[in-house]
């Protein structure tokens, strides 16, 4: 089945009792049980939830996986991968991630004694140089937020297997439409599906999908325990977001495009982070393992100042300054300030990360007052 055809049907039968075509929103905490212990296969809420199970299912088959898990945000679905693990276990990830894993990784599992390498994984001999019997997990995030660093997916895969670690893969940044870790061989996907699978800046949610059922029931058993699941309703929102995913990501790219090539032939702007780019440094594995480029672009501006980034952080009038990204509407953000506030400064000027770089999640409004409303910001 093409990609089309496959975001609008995913996960959607017609509801059984009732033929509705979409899926109904199932605002229930419990079931009733036609005798103790015999039931429909759904007991409690928090286990099992119709909407849930449906939107599961369709995120599973937009990332050419088995088995999808929905979490009540990216960073849950994160933590629930962090409890796979157990004290003295170690993970390698990259060192230009987003600022709420580096946060979760730093300063909530540290101190329950998991150890973690924060690397350039770009450089693939990075990562075989620390893996040792304590390894358990690769967490990689491709394109980087929010310098656009490229990971060759199925290179790092190829390590993990030699060595039997298992390689997390945060798909955020592409979406399912641009990459699919699962077929690199990644053995789990990640995604906030705050992002671009909902696509609406109207909901909070994060999910895993995977192919192994031995691992799918460990994640389902940490799902269930903890108890980090959506609500219901948000379920309803993403599965509606997916049905237009491929058109969204289209246009995304389209609009990224022109005006990565905009920006970089502006005077005003030093150098434009946007992996379309034949000379960026990860164009080649970029092509290789993304359908388009996308949306998501940062650049620094040759005033290299807070202020004259703060200026026109506030002098634009349709990228709205917010954090977020993957919606609709265009947005512009401050990471220094914003998004990677939680990462000291000294560790993010060490990563390139600097003071006015300016990030944009170009949405798919018209390119031509996107473009022409950047030019009266920058000047
Ligand atoms: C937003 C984001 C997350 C966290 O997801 P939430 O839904 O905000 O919890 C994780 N990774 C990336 C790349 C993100 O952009």
């Amino acid at each position: 089945m093409k990609i089309a055809t496959k975001y609008i049907h995913a996960g959607a039968e017609p509801d059984p009792s009732t033929g509705a075509i979409m899926t109904p929103i199932f605002q229930t905490s419990t079931y009733v049980q036609q005798a103790p212990g015999i039931n429909k296969g759904y007991e409690y809420a928090r286990s099992q939830n119709p909407t849930r199970k449906a939107l599961e299912d369709a995120y599973a088959q937009i990332e050419n996986g088995k088995f999808g898990l929905a979490f009540s945000s990216g960073v849950a679905a994160t933590d629930a991968v962090m409890k796979l693990l157990q004290p003295g276990n170690e993970v390698i990830c990259g060192n230009d991630m987003y600022g709420g894993t580096y946060r979760l990784f730093t300063k909530i599992y540290e101190k329950f004694g998991i150890k973690f390498h924060y690397i350039n994984m770009q450089n693939i001999n990075n990562i075989e140089a620390l893996i040792n019997n304590n390894t358990k997990l690769i967490w990689a995030e491709t394109p980087t937020n929010p310098l656009m660093n490229i990971v060759d997916i199925a290179a790092v895969s190829n390590i993990a297997k030699k060595h039997n670690v298992s390689l997390c893969v945060d798909n955020t940044f592409a979406s399912p439409y641009l990459q699919n870790p699962l077929n690199l061989g990644a053995d789990i996907v990640m995604h906030s599906a705050t992002k671009y699978l909902g696509g609406h800046s109207d909901v909070i949610q994060g999910c895993l999908v995977m192919n192994d059922v031995a691992l799918r029931e460990q994640l389902y058993f940490i799902q269930k325990s903890c108890g980090a699941v959506p609500g219901p309703q948000d379920c309803f929102l993403v599965l509606r977001g997916i049905k237009t995913l491929h058109v969204r990501m289209q246009r995304h790219c389209e609009n990224g495009e022109k005006i990565a090539h905009w920006l970089r032939n502006n005077n005003k702007v030093a150098k434009v982070y946007w992996p379309g780019f034949e000379d960026a440094a990860g164009h080649t594995v970029a092509k290789n393992q993304m359908q388009g480029f996308g949306g998501m672009i940062s650049f620094e501006l040759k005033n290299d100042s807070v202020e004259e980034a703060k200026r026109v952080l506030s002098s634009t009038h349709l990228f709205s300054l917010a954090e977020s990204l993957g919606g609709v509407e265009s947005l512009i953000n401050h990471p220094a300030s914003m998004t990677h506030a939680s990462i000291p400064k000294e560790e993010r000027i060490k990563n390139g990360l600097s003071d006015s770089l300016i990030r944009l999640s170009v949405g798919i409004e018209d390119a031509d007052d996107l473009i022409a409303d950047l030019q009266q910001a920058i000047g």
